[in-house]
């Protein structure tokens, strides 16, 4: 299917696209494609790669052992040609936007557990063999690693293929209850079903795995936009096999029934251990509570402001806005080149140039679209009824007013293929595809995110966007900037577009990203999530107090994971076995 125009719908596999998208899913890989120059696939140039420290004679009995346990066809060994398909057909072999060699970041085979029941036998398993292992929901996490196991060569456990069911939908407390191969796009269509007035909140592509998405510490748009605070209880194997549920699931309801305040009440009694299995290696999450936001009214608008410069009044325009609660959502400010980036349409479109797409040009080029000439653009929405909406919209024009030469835009004054309308659908609870559309950017386009965290202030905003900016230049990269504000702080996010076919591409973008980690620590700043190969980087950057908290994290993994199986090297954290100095 993946060289077909097809594309798999939720009916016929769980990681699917839902009816009402298939259209547009169509033609989105039809412009992708046509922007291929790769080959689908091409013969492995190496040998496929085997756990480390393990023989091919260890790893073929360990693979047998493992069909025993699970049956022929729930155990696939990672030899065959990779191909990096397209968004809703990922593989779970590797990285399918490969920012080293496609076959550096690879797994050496792929088991599909049915149950919390099989979970448990495969980490006995990997114990027994010392074979390490590394857990995906979707496998969806682009931009941050994919599908790739953080050690070459780990066995991937695909958790989503078979545990891919919304046990629970509450629609008086407004919560549910999912496994790992729930994406955005099945929960929401599971919701209408029901016919409940419930809301999701989605990241800006609708295809991840909710569970993956929040103990990766996601983010998304509405109100319930921090995707990890607005989880309620977790199912977590450990690595010794045993089961753990924490919140109010650890205490049993009546008659062996799941408790009833599991959803309900995030902490329970005692110390609360949620958090450490987040970006960690420490679980495997095999069901997650999550609650849902009652729906209400909506209105999105759009804020473009004229110069560059006017960054730093902007954002001093927004932390107050923020820290009152009066902006609805987790709104983004973004560049104005990205106005470019999501109608579609590839970079020559506008620029031939190589290096940094120059500001001027920038300007330029959205001139000729309906926006006019700006240099950034806020997207927000507001929630409640009509006339409360209405209060709090007529304030935040007149703050933003004040910016000169500012223009407010509600979705009906654009036209119908601008942007801000899939903005309305994520910003209610509607997970699309259309942010996909960046990907036409550049042929065989692959992204990689670098986001670091920064105050809402405007110093703070203006030092690292300054790095980022001077660091892109050097390395010859556009620069797509996206500010997330989640009130006292904001998730910049510098999407980096590379071309998967060009080594030299893919080295300068390592470069850039390494050097900016560096150059953001020196001046206080850090990344909330990264990309695998950037891991031990971004961790060892936290380094206050002699390295303090890498070290805390070290003594849980030990205690936890002995033999040191689970996802090695996940977020820098090492167990014992690998760490260079076995103290
Ligand atoms: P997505 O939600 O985008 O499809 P993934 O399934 O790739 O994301 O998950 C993102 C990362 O989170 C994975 O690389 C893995 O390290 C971790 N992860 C995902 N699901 C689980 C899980 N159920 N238990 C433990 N870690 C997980």
């Amino acid at each position: 299917m993946e060289n077909s125009l097809d594309v798999p719908t939720l009916a016929s596999k769980y990681s699917g696209i839902p009816d009402r998208l298939y259209n547009e899913a169509v033609s989105s890989k039809e412009r992708t494609q046509s922007l291929k120059t790769l080959p689908h696939s091409r013969p492995r140039g190496h040998p496929a790669k085997l756990p480390l420290d393990t023989s091919q004679d260890d790893f073929d009995a360990a693979i047998t052992a493992l069909r025993k346990i699970l049956g022929d066809d729930r155990v696939e060994v990672n030899d065959k040609p990779l191909v990096d398909g397209w968004y809703m057909e990922h593989p779970n072999t590797h990285d399918a936007y490969h920012i080293l060699d496609q076959e550096e970041m690879v797994c050496s085979a792929v088991v599909y557990p049915s149950s919390t029941m099989d979970v448990q036998a495969i980490v006995k398993w990997a114990n027994e063999f010392h074979i390490p292992v590394y857990p995906i929901s979707m496998g969806r996490n682009l931009g941050y690693g994919g599908a790739a196991p953080n050690l070459p060569g780990s066995v991937v456990i695909d958790l989503g293929r078979n545990m891919n069911k919304v046990l629970r939908i509450d629609g008086d407390n407004a919560s549910c209850m999912v496994e790992p191969g729930v994406s955005y796009f099945k929960l929401y269509e599971e919701i209408q079903k029901t016919g409940l007035p419930l809301w999701i909140d989605c990241p800006d592509v609708g295809g991840g795995s909710v569970l993956g998405n929040a103990i990766d510490r996601g983010v998304g748009y509405t109100p319930y936009g921090d995707h990890f605070a607005n989880h309620c209880g977790m199912e977590i194997v450990l690595p010794s096999g045993e089961l753990l549920r924490t919140g109010m699931g650890a205490l049993p309801g009546k008659d062996g029934e799941d408790n009833p305040t599991w959803e309900s009440f995030q902490h329970a009694f005692g110390p609360s251990i949620d958090g450490i299995f987040s970006q960690c290696n420490f679980g495997i999450v095999t069901k997650m509570g999550f609650w849902l936001m009652p729906a209400t009214g909506h209105q999105s608008y759009m804020i473009t402001f004229p110069r560059e410069d006017d960054f730093e009044k902007i954002v001093d325009t927004i932390r107050p806005l923020a820290l009152k609660r009066i902006l609805g959502n987790i709104p983004q400010l973004r560049h104005a080149i990205q106005e470019l980036a999501v109608t579609g349409k590839p970079r020559t479109e506008w620029y031939t140039g190589s290096g940094m797409f120059p500001r001027e040009v920038i300007r330029e080029s959205v001139s000729k679209l309906p926006v006019g000439e700006i240099s950034w653009v806020f997207y927000g929405t507001q929630y409640g009824d009509d006339a409360s909406i209405s209060s709090q919209l007529s304030f935040i024009k007149s703050e933003f007013a004040k910016i000169p030469g500012s223009k407010f835009y509600l979705p009906s004054d654009l036209p119908k293929d601008h942007y801000i309308h899939s903005r309305v659908e994520v910003c209610s609870g509607v997970p699309v595809l259309r942010e996909l559309d960046w990907l036409n950017w550049k042929p065989n386009a692959a992204h990689l995110f670098f986001s670091p965290i920064t105050p809402t202030k405007s110093k703070d905003a203006r030092t690292i966007h300054d790095i980022i900016e001077r660091l892109h230049q050097k390395w010859g990269f556009d620069l797509f900037p996206t500010l997330c504000v989640a009130g006292r702080e904001m998730h910049y996010i510098a999407n980096i577009v590379y071309d998967r076919a060009d080594e030299d591409e893919k080295s300068r973008a390592r470069g850039l990203m390494t050097e900016m980690i560096d150059a953001a620590a020196k001046e206080g700043f850090g990344e909330y999530r990264t990309h695998l190969i950037f891991a031990d980087q971004v961790s060892q950057t936290y380094s206050w107090g002699n390295g303090a908290l890498g070290k805390f994290n070290e003594i849980i993994k030990d205690a936890l994971d002995p033999n040191g199986i689970l996802a090695p090297g996940r977020n820098g954290i090492w167990p014992k076995k690998y760490r260079k100095t076995n103290e």
